[in-house]
């Protein structure tokens, strides 16, 4: 059995009743939304015309908001619908991300995502959905897909039915006839400085457009009339964590590289500064993700109901195991003033796991497809050892070390900010990218943030502290030749970080 809507735009006169149908149904609050009627319009007064689409979750086959969801509040009944227990769910919105159709939201009142279930409680007891019910132009049908003698499955196999993104791999259920191909694909829709009957927030306004750049789009462009907002889910707090996250693994892979490589000056920086900053900055990381949940009070459901597919999860599993590993390191170095071997290579493993398991949650999330790129592995892994290089160059700065030390922080700093630099170079001229992923991209590089990421994270966070450090030979010495580079590495890092989320972020999904 496999329960999925059809919705005959041929038949829709974009009267809203489903909506509202489906918010008394579900007692949904004022501002969000299980289902909504977006409007657009082509050509040009008096040609104009204006088309209706009819937006929801789709009850995906193969639904990638179950697969990232931690604590597996989101999952598929038996009959097919995608359903949700907001009693397990802790907010911490990557479901939000990993669904292509901005189908899901936060609840205001429970703090918890929500969507379309299908009306489970009305099909269990022999009832249609809502929406289907209300619709006085009959342009919703409900049922199962699985009953060759149904009405939906004989809709499904003789009319011409299309689905939303199905390059997505993520085999909607919802099946749409006769809806305007400009629907199907928001980001070919010029955005407007305000809705009907509505006024735009800011953050709203930001929409990618086809040339990427935030003129106008064309003339002959469909044009949104009506839609509902759909505000970015990860914002600052995210964005930190990335940056404090590469901080603490960073610390710990450059310290346990220049230990392998036989490194043995400055024991005291890297057998003990070194586990502390990581100590420090992973217990910053990890508090960082607490409090960008909606529920932060509910983040142990990570242990007690995990969803072991789910790299939320697997990334809280290596944070909790190498904050163990380096407090051992710590210890030994403290304590007994040795740090056995097994434990600094374990730490080395776990330092670079540390860094680039983002890579494998930024896959989950399905909908960004920016995230979606296969760089971003090596990205993750040269920023963190741009991040541990530069945090230890400071310590090392403050702690009075010799030249010889911070001569060679300065050249670990110096590899990792060329590295970071030719994928940054990398990502934008040869990686291959999908339409939206190129949407992203021009945001960030011809766009609105194209000042602050040429300048502030490419030159004065990349570039700048590379020629300093290329300048100075690597022969300077003390604090007037090395403090530039790594406080402009940070910076730029940082300012990376927070681009890289909002742009991600920007192009619309619905
Ligand atoms: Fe619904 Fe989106 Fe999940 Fe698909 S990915 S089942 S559309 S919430």
């Amino acid at each position: 059995m496999r329960y999925g809507f059809v919705i005959d735009h041929n038949r829709c006169i974009g009267c809203h009743a489903c909506t509202v149908a489906c918010k008394e149904e579900h007692n949904v609050p004022l501002g969000v939304y299980r289902t909504w009627v977006k409007y657009i319009e082509k050509g040009e007064f008096p040609d104009t015309k204006r088309y209706f689409g009819v937006l929801r979750c789709n009850h995906c086959d193969h639904a990638p908001c179950i697969e990232i969801c931690p604590t597996a509040a989101l999952f598929r009944r038996q009959d097919g619908i995608v359903d949700f227990d907001s009693e397990r769910c802790i907010g911490c919105k990557s479901c939000m991300q990993a669904c292509p159709y901005d189908a899901l939201y936060i609840d205001p009142g429970s703090q918890t995502a929500a969507k379309c279930n299908f009306c489970a409680h009305r099909v269990e007891a022999g009832l249609e959905p809502a929406c289907v019910i209300v619709c006085p132009e009959q342009a919703i049908v409900a049922g199962d897909l699985d009953d060759r003698a149904g009405k939906i499955a004989a809709i499904v196999a003789q009319e011409k039915v299309r689905v939303r993104k199905p390059e997505k791999g993520t085999a909607p259920k919802l099946f749409y006839v006769g809806i305007d191909a400009d629907l199907l694909q928001p980001a070919r829709v010029a955005a407007q400085p305000a809705f009907l009957w509505a006024e735009k927030k800011p953050a709203q306004g930001l929409r990618a457009r086809p040339s990427g750049s935030p003129a106008p789009a064309p003339a002959g462009a469909a044009r949104e009339v009506y839609d509902v907002a759909h505000p970015a889910p990860w914002g600052a707090k995210i964005a930190a964590y990335l940056w404090t996250k590469s901080i603490a693994a960073g610390a710990l892979l450059v310290a346990a590289v220049a230990l392998a490589l036989g490194f043995e000056d400055a024991k005291g920086l890297l057998h003990a500064v070194a586990p502390a900053v990581a100590l420090l900055f992973t217990a910053v990381t990890s508090l960082l993700l607490i409090f960008d949940l909606k529920r932060p009070e509910r983040f142990y459901y990570l242990l007690t109901k995990p969803n072991l597919k789910s790299w939320l999860v697997l990334g809280g599993y290596l944070l909790v195991l190498y904050g163990a590993v380096a407090s051992g390191w710590l210890l030994g170095a403290l304590m007994y003033g040795f740090v056995p071997p097994a434990v600094i290579g374990s730490a080395g493993v776990l330092a670079a796991a540390v860094a680039c398991y983002t890579a494998f949650l930024f896959r989950q999330a399905k909908g960004r497809d920016l995230w979606l790129s296969p760089l971003l592995f090596w990205h993750l892994l040269f920023q963190a050892a741009a991040a541990g290089a530069a945090v230890l160059l400071l310590c090392a700065l403050g702690l009075g070390a010799g030249p010889f030390v911070t001569a060679a922080l300065g050249k670990a700093l110096a590899f990792a900010l060329a590295g970071n630099l030719s994928l940054i170079l990398l990502e934008v001229y040869v990686a291959p990218h999908t339409e939206e992923g190129k949407q992203a991209l021009d945001l960030l590089t011809r766009g609105p943030w194209k000042k602050a990421f040429w300048i502030g994270a490419v030159g004065m966070g990349a570039a700048l502290p590379l020629a300093l450090l290329i300048g100075s030979g690597f022969a300077g010495e003390g604090i007037p030749a090395y403090l530039a580079p790594p406080v402009l590495a940070l910076a730029g890092l940082w300012i990376f970080e927070h681009l890289w989320v909002r742009a991600g972020q920007a192009v619309p999904l619905s």
